[in-house]
């Protein structure tokens, strides 16, 4: 068994963004540290790990089987909206403009990172098209992302579900997550038809 040290340092070097050096830099703060904040990270953590899951249906954080958007019977239910990351379900939130549900893929394809559509949660997004009338595609302008919308709009389309993405001005070229609130809103707002 490795020491704390070691067995930390080797956990938080597994976050996204995070090397040896950085993983090692939080350890080391951490014990230098006299305000608790230690063991104020260890409960948050414990609860994250014991409390949340992901929405059964949507892939969202969530408490219960399902999460707020799921379960709030004023949400649109034929409108989904497909996600890269949570995040971006919370800065589409932000703008206000959208009230339908969403589907989070945690991730894109991409066949260089070994990412091939069976790991992502392809088959339950087309296992909820019954009763939607629209799918909003909101990936972020990548190749990756671009390549995903057109595979997905590939398998929705046939089930005569319509399916747009946002209109993606410059200014959203950073990724829906990074994008301000208006320039979000319009591109939701003035989303396209695909193919
Ligand atoms: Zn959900």
């Amino acid at each position: 068994m490795a020491d704390p040290i070691q067995q930390l340092t080797a956990a938080l070097a597994r976050l996204p963004g995070v090397g040896e050096k950085t993983a090692q830099r939080f350890v080391f703060f951490l014990l230098a540290d006299r305000t608790g904040a230690a063991r104020e990270i260890a409960h948050a953590l414990a609860r994250l790990a014991d409390e949340m899951s992901l929405c059964r249906q949507c892939g969202f954080p969530s408490q219960g089987e399902l999460c707020a958007y799921c379960s709030d019977p004023r949400r649109d239910g034929g409108l989904i909206c497909v996600v890269q990351n949570p995040q971006d379900v919370l800065a589409i939130e932000r703008t206000a403009e959208y009230r339908g549900r969403y589907h989070v893929l945690h991730g894109v394809i991409n066949p260089l990172e070994g990412v091939g559509p069976d790991r992502l949660p392809i088959r339950e997004l087309l296992a909820r098209l019954d009763g939607v009338s629209e799918v909003i595609l909101a990936l972020n302008p990548t190749v990756e992302g671009d390549a995903t919308a057109l595979y997905l709009q590939r398998l929705i389309s046939p089930a005569g579900v319509k399916v747009t993405r946002p209109a993606t001005g410059v200014a959203v070229g950073m990724g829906i997550e990074y994008a301000d609130k208006a320039t979000l809103a319009q591109a939701i707002n003035s989303r396209r038809g695909m193919g």
